[in-house]
């Protein structure tokens, strides 16, 4: 069984690698009324009843490896924000989620049958900002959307235990992952501002960084995981000084991943991103354009 960290009504069961990518972390909430799970990571699948019995489970966002458990529950409400829903009520949601060309969806689909249990859910409901979850005894839940990983993305704060669920805020080394088709980088750098200003005193990451307790800490990873935005700029501000690029050759030299790392989504998430920075560097005034080729301004 994995690690297990108790707050008061609040279990995290920590995945395998302090929850990194393919696993994540599950955090279960027991009240007098409820009993609530934040996403079903695969972890999910060697809990027993104490993930099978959910009432209801409360989706940050949208991605397959935060609905790995969804099969194992067919009797608990779902629930995600209002923006990721259709994503998780079918394959053509969580398509369009993605946004990756049509060419590499059969690959994407087997991966996430065999590797994380796919199961859509089309009876799943909407939450939005703000929205509260009352388990009983006092043990209250709020959403709080962050949107830029996802459309949705929120976190989910048990405002009686000052426990902020900060979902793929995940405070990594990779840093910020804005490569679907609803991401925003944009909106991922007003969001890195707003969870700073939340009302808690533990901050728990879907993956490898776990349950942090110390503000300072907790602000300290922040900055870092905020630089890398930053850092990518550079990055690509790097390779336009060997001289002008079009998008396609600066995918092909990488931006998030070491060139020859491979998985069905790779090149569409390096674009995505790669085109949002792009953006930000030209509205700068950093780079200019000329036919489909970018330079240094
Ligand atoms: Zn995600």
């Amino acid at each position: 069984m994995s690690d297990i960290l108790q707050f008061g009504p609040v279990t995290v069961y920590l995945g395998a690698k302090s929850g990194k990518y393919p696993d994540g972390n599950q955090v279960i909430v027991d009240g007098p009324d409820a009993r609530v799970a934040f996403d079903t990571p695969l972890v999910a699948n060697r809990i027993g009843a104490g993930f099978d019995d959910v009432d209801l489970v409360i989706l940050g966002h949208a991605h397959e490896d935060h609905m790995a458990g969804l099969h194992r529950v067919p009797r608990a409400r779902v629930q995600a924000h209002a923006a990721d829903l259709a994503a998780v009520q079918s394959w053509e949601g969580l398509k369009a989620h993605y946004g990756y060309p049509e060419a590499v969806m059969p690959a994407m689909r087997e991966m996430i049958a065999r590797d994380f249990f796919y199961h859509p859910r089309p009876d799943a409901t909407g939450y939005r900002d703000g929205e509260v979850w009352e388990l009983g005894g006092g043990v209250r839940i709020r959403a709080r959307h962050l949107p830029g990983h996802t459309r949705g993305h929120c976190a989910l704060v048990v405002e009686s235990e000052g426990l902020a669920f900060i979902g793929d805020i995940d405070l990594t080394g990779f840093g910020p992952y804005y490569g679907d088709a609803t991401s925003s980088l944009a909106a991922f750098r007003q969001s890195l501002a707003e969870v700073a200003e939340l009302d808690a005193r533990a901050w728990i990451t879907s993956h490898h960084r776990g349950v942090i307790t110390d503000r300072r800490q907790f602000l300290a990873d922040l900055e870092r995981f905020a630089a890398k935005m930053d850092e990518r700029g550079e990055k690509l501000l790097a390779y336009l000084r060997e001289g002008p690029h079009t998008l396609a050759e600066l995918v092909r030299r990488r931006l998030l991943y070491p060139p020859g790392f491979s998985l069905p989504y790779v090149e569409a998430a390096e674009e995505n991103s790669i085109r949002m920075h792009i953006e930000e560097l030209l509205a700068q005034g950093a780079v200019t354009q000329h036919g489909t080729a970018y330079a240094l301004a």
